[in-house]
């Protein structure tokens, strides 16, 4: 009860809606352990107690493609199938996690498609 009352006292996920020019749009705040997380410590306060986060979903900027495999049916034996690799369109994933600190509100953003690290939210990559 008392932690639904604090997370619905935090300001809405971070203003930071552009991520290397690609539109970003964040989900609520939700107190969600992360098992694989190192220990962080609040830039803000030092605090160590458990952050709540939040998954910000990078959108792709058009043209924007991925490679992945299909499988495709063989033209020579019938019933059989192989793996191809074909260019699609890139979808939105979820690329960004920002976590705020319950004892002073101080939000981190970190880039979990760049090895985790933090991003200058008031300088927004130009890459
Ligand atoms: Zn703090």
């Amino acid at each position: 009860m008392a932690t639904d009352t604090r997370l619905r006292a935090l300001p809405s996920p971070p203003d930071y809606v552009e991520h290397g020019g690609r539109r970003v749009t964040w989900e609520p705040w939700r107190l969600y352990h992360v098992m694989c997380l190192p220990a962080r410590v609040c830039d803000g306060c030092g605090s160590s107690a458990e952050a709540y986060c939040a998954p910000g979903l990078v959108h792709p900027l058009p043209g924007d493609t991925v490679t992945v495999t299909r499988p495709r049916p063989s033209a020579r034996v019938p019933g059989r199938s192989w793996e191809q690799e074909v260019e699609v369109p890139m979808w939105p994933a979820y690329g960004l996690i920002a976590f705020a600190c319950p004892d002073c509100d101080h939000v981190d953003v970190y880039d979990t498609d760049g090895g985790f690290a933090r991003v200058d939210t008031a300088q927004p990559t130009l890459f």
